[in-house]
């Protein structure tokens, strides 16, 4: 996977940071496990994976694709790391994401575009498109995401690759680097259902050093795949939302997802059409509840604790430094979000905004309580389009966000929800995905879906 680091590298730009000393070091430690004839620590042990550079990785540089933390090295691993590392595990190195995992094509990184395997001059999704073009491009046969609106499964739908989004807090947060902390959550990515439901068992569990982490078991999503696998959906009922539909749809996506959704049916599952109507305001909300959190999380890049710091050389006060440091150190979209999350945070306008977006978060858990009252998973296209050319969207704000209509719903709920392949779309020839979402801590229902339409 090195070699072929470096081989492809320089066109994808998946990585920002290769590890490779670390990554023989970790792959050396299980080939003498072998050799020596003890067990390996789990059965992902020596296998490679890319990590989504929002990940605190002590000694290894971790930047969140932004200026400001620009040659920071954690001196802590974060928990999905130490149990990575613990697995046995080779983690080859670090991501490219859009800045602070705030975008849905990786435009946002302030050290360049990351480009789609697929197509070169396509983006390979976002905020998680290192990740998932490093899958794609068989540079890494796993790796990991963070999905705080869908950054783990628009890249994967885009890329023709797996995404998984777990319950929110059935992965531990520490050291997970916060953008919108009541929404962010970290997940496994991969190239089959078999492979994420691998690595979702070794990343998952309670962390009491998350105060948001589940005291739970993780569900049993390995044993949920292999039965998936026997591709039998006799007795399982399958929810289409209606809501997921429209003009922002491509015919060859909405084409593609009916075939997916044929398949489930010749395999024996029971489909029927289901209202979400709540869905259609997810994205607005989303849209004050997250650039809230983050214009408070962010707050915390103040030049004086970590990474960049701009102007202390010519006797400015402690406020200057600040203000130069972020000017600096943070890109468009992340001002762009901070101003939008103070504005809808001050008093006079807190009730109007961030209280309504609060009180739609809610309508929507209670839409996927009352559809999951009659159904074992809904379905839906993972997003309204395949991937779009690199550029097309970037002075376009609304347009990008646009590609999480789908996704977010799941987030505000705190549910999970995966992105599995669904074929190519006729129009254009690019990968779709099929998104497949469960009630809480019901992993194994979708997996068990994924698996069989797999
Ligand atoms: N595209 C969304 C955003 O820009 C999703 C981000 C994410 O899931 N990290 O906020």
């Amino acid at each position: 996977h090195l070699d072929r680091i470096a081989q492809i590298d320089p066109a994808v730009h998946a990585f920002l940071h290769v590890d490779t000393d670390g990554a023989l070091a970790a792959a050396r430690a299980v080939d003498e496990d072998v050799a020596a004839g003890r067990p390996v620590a789990s059965p992902l042990a020596g296998v490679p994976l890319a990590l989504k550079d929002v990940f605190t990785t002590e000694g290894i540089p971790t930047t969140c694709g932004s200026r400001i933390l620009q040659n920071w090295v954690p001196p802590y691993d974060a928990t999905l790391v130490r149990k990575l590392r613990e697995a046995g595990v080779v983690v080859l190195g670090k991501t490219n994401m859009d800045e602070f995992a705030m975008g849905s094509s990786t435009e946002n990184s302030a050290y360049g575009v990351t480009h789609n395997p697929w197509d070169l001059d396509r983006i390979p999704g976002g905020s998680g498109g290192g990740s998932s073009a490093a899958l794609a491009a068989f540079e890494a046969p796993l790796a990991i995401g963070t999905d705080t609106g869908g950054s783990i499964r628009q890249p994967a739908s885009v890329t023709g690759t797996v995404g998984v989004k777990p319950t929110y807090g059935g992965v531990s947060r520490y050291g997970l680097v916060a953008f919108s902390s009541s929404l962010d959550q970290g997940g496994p990515c991969a190239r089959t259902v078999l492979d994420a439901a691998l690595l979702h068992e070794v990343i998952g569990g309670h962390d009491p050093l998350d105060s948001t982490s589940i005291d739970a078991p993780v569900p049993p999503v390995v044993a949920a795949a292999r039965e998936g696998a026997a591709g039998d959906l006799r007795g399982v009922r399958v929810g289409v939302v209606r809501e997921f539909s429209g003009e922002w749809y491509q015919a060859g996506v909405i084409s593609a997802f009916n075939r997916a959704v044929d398949v489930l049916r010749e395999l024996g599952a029971e489909v029927v059409e289901v209202s979400c109507p709540h869905f259609d305001y997810g994205l607005p909300a989303y849209y004050l509840i997250a650039p809230s959190e983050c214009s408070s999380n962010l707050a915390r890049f103040d030049a004086m604790r970590y990474g960049l710091r701009v102007g202390d050389e010519n006797g400015n006060s402690a406020e200057q430094v600040m203000s130069l440091t972020r000017e600096a150190g943070f890109g468009a979209e992340v001002k762009r979000r901070i101003m939008i999350g103070t504005y809808a945070l001050s008093s006079g306008y807190y009730d109007a905004y961030y209280g309504q977006a609060q009180k739609v978060r809610t309508l929507i858990a209670r839409d996927f309580a009352a559809a999951f009252e009659n159904v074992d998973v809904l379905v839906s296209p993972t997003t309204p389009t395949t991937a779009f050319p690199i550029g097309e969207r970037v002075d376009d704000p609304v347009a990008m966000y646009r590609a999480d209509l789908c996704t977010i719903p799941a987030n505000l709920a705190g549910t999970p929800a995966m992105s599995v392949p669904a074929g190519l779309s006729e129009q254009d020839g690019l990968p779709v995905g099929l998104q497949v979402m469960a009630p809480a801590l019901q992993e194994q229902r979708m997996y068990r879906v994924a698996a069989a339409y797999e």
